[in-house]
């Protein structure tokens, strides 16, 4: 397994994943919650959704605007809080970011607490 240290407190946690997915390669989007380290994910090219929402655009690749429509089709996180574009993924301990959103530089999913997998489960409202 995989482990992510946080550069700010120290605390190193065991990622549920043998290696940080690389989304531009698996066609995946993901965002995280703006409360906790649960991240939620789908696949760019085969979700009928977000191909409606967003045509054939990559995550990292759209408007403000597309950005939030996309977030306000997606159910909340199960713990209250929102996924959105901008959320980094904070460290649990200390808050600290660890990992910046998607973007074009930024292209790894790390799971550290739980996935929500849109290929296997409804993401959307
Ligand atoms: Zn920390
Ligand atoms: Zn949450």
């Amino acid at each position: 397994m995989a482990s992510i240290k946080c550069a700010s407190c120290g605390s190193e946690f065991t990622l549920n994943q043998n290696h940080p997915y690389h989304a531009g390669f698996s066609q995946l989007g993901f965002l995280y919650c703006d409360k906790d380290t649960t991240v939620v994910s789908w696949n760019d090219i085969a979700d009928n959704v977000y191909r409606r929402l967003a045509g054939n655009k990559a995550p990292w690749a759209l408007t403000a605007e597309e950005q939030e429509t996309v977030e306000n089709a997606l159910k909340g996180c199960p713990c209250g809080g929102r996924f959105k574009f901008r959320n980094p993924l904070r460290c649990p301990r200390c808050k600290a970011v660890m990992k910046e959103g998607i973007s074009e530089e930024s292209i790894y999913l790390y799971i550290l607490g739980v996935w929500i997998d849109g290929e296997s489960t409804n993401i959307w409202k």
